[in-house]
C-alpha cells in the first residue's frame, strides 16, 4: 500500500451585490458574493488541488479550466465529484483532508458540520476523516480587509 499527501490552496476576491458564498459545498448567507467562473467555492477548489496533487494527476486548472464554456458557474461539488472518481479510477482512497478556510466575515462555525457532513458524502469517507477550519486574518492582508476569502486543504490518500 501506498501513502501520499497533497496540498491545495485557493482565493477568490469578494465584491458587493451578492447575497451568498459557497463554501465546502454549503451556501452561506453573505451580503456580497465571490468574484469566479465557477460558484468560487474556494474549500472545495483547494480541496480539489490537494487531491489531484496527492494522486500526482495533475492541478484544478488542467482538469477543469476556465476557458471551458461548460464550466461556467458549475457547482463545484460537480467538479469534486468528478474528482474522487478520477482518483478511485486510478486505485487511491482518501484517508483524510483537512482544510483552513480565511475570511473575516461571516462566522462560519454554524455552517461547519455541513461542510463537513457534504464533503465526506462526496468522497465517500466517514466525517470524521473531513476538518473544515474557520480562520479570521485578524484585519490585515486582503482576507482581513474583507477583499478576498482563501483556503488551504491537505489530504492524504492510499493507493491499494
Ligand atoms: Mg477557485
Amino acid at each position: 500500500m501506498t501513502i501520499r499527501v497533497g496540498i491545495g490552496y485557493d482565493l477568490h476576491r469578494l465584491e458587493g451585490g451578492g447575497d451568498h458564498l459557497m463554501l465546502g459545498g454549503v451556501r452561506v448567507p453573505f451580503d456580497g458574493g465571490a468574484v469566479a467562473h465557477s460558484d468560487g467555492d474556494v474549500v472545495i477548489h483547494a480541496l480539489i488541488d490537494a487531491m489531484l496533487g496527492a494522486a500526482g494527476l495533475g492541478n484544478i486548472g488542467q482538469r477543469f479550466p476556465d476557458s471551458d464554456p461548460n464550466l461556467r458557474g458549475v457547482d463545484s461539488m460537480a467538479l469534486l465529484e468528478r474528482t474522487i472518481r478520477l482518483l478511485h479510477s486510478s486505485g487511491f482512497t482518501v484517508v483524510n483532508a483537512d482544510m483552513v478556510v480565511v475570511l473575516e466575515r461571516p462566522r462560519l462555525a454554524p455552517h461547519l458540520d455541513a461542510m463537513r457532513q457534504r464533503i465526506a458524502e462526496c468522497l465517500k469517507i466517514e466525517r470524521h476523516r473531513v476538518s473544515v477550519k474557520p480562520k479570521t486574518n485578524e484585519g490585515v492582508g486582503p482576507e482581513g480587509r474583507g477583499e478576498a476569502v482563501s483556503a488551504q486543504a491537505v489530504v492524504l490518500v492510499q493507493q491499494q
